[in-house]
């Protein structure tokens, strides 16, 4: 059962890919509905909406920071952001899960969002490119030295993997791309 940080954002999209992927999936609200899972998505939306509903609860805030212990977590656009060690915005919460720094809303407004293709370079499949879409999408600006770059699109840094959780700071979800979801929780 892998779970769907479920406060804010696009969560339907992600139980929509693991339905497709065979992998059962449930909505997560607060610290309860952590037990149980193989795996945590955080998806796209509002960092700082999702940060202030989090942010009411601190015991589901070092729950989510002690599943990522040893379960993993794939975070989607927002979610790398919360994922992130920096993100240089005090309305933002950042979980320290990934030692990535990034700068939000760094493609421009709204207006600015694309779809595009993105080259998937991971260690554990042929390289490969998969759609993703860009929706006032964050950048990363410094990656710390246990990351790895899995994604990259016009040699910009747009996925990482650290141990056993990924993050993009794009949305494949949205174009129907499984891969990502498929690596971070079957392997
Ligand atoms: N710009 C949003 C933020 O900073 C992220 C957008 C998204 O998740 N698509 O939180």
């Amino acid at each position: 059962m892998v779970g769907v940080l479920a406060l804010q954002g696009n969560f339907a999209s992600h139980i929509q890919i693991l339905n497709e992927i065979g992998l059962d999936s449930t909505l997560v609200k607060n610290l309860e509905d952590l037990s149980n899972l193989q795996g945590l998505i955080l998806p796209g939306g509002e960092s700082t909406t999702m940060s202030n509903l989090l942010l009411r609860d601190q015991s589901f805030i070092d729950g989510i920071k002690f599943f990522s212990d040893n379960k993993p977590i794939f975070g989607t656009c927002a979610g790398l952001i919360l994922m992130s060690k920096n993100s240089f915005d005090k309305k933002v919460l950042n979980m320290n899960i990934l030692d990535v720094e990034v700068n939000r809303n760094a493609y421009g407004r709204q207006v600015h969002s694309f779809d595009d293709s993105i080259n998937l370079q991971c260690k554990s499949v042929k390289s490969q490119s998969i759609k993703a879409s860009f929706i006032r999408a964050p950048k990363i600006t410094s990656i710390g030295k246990d990351v790895e770059i899995i994604c990259k699109h016009n040699n910009e840094i747009v996925g990482v993997k650290e141990g056993m959780h990924m993050a993009v700071t794009c949305h494949p979800e949205l174009q129907n791309e499984t891969l990502l979801h498929k690596l971070c929780f079957k392997g």
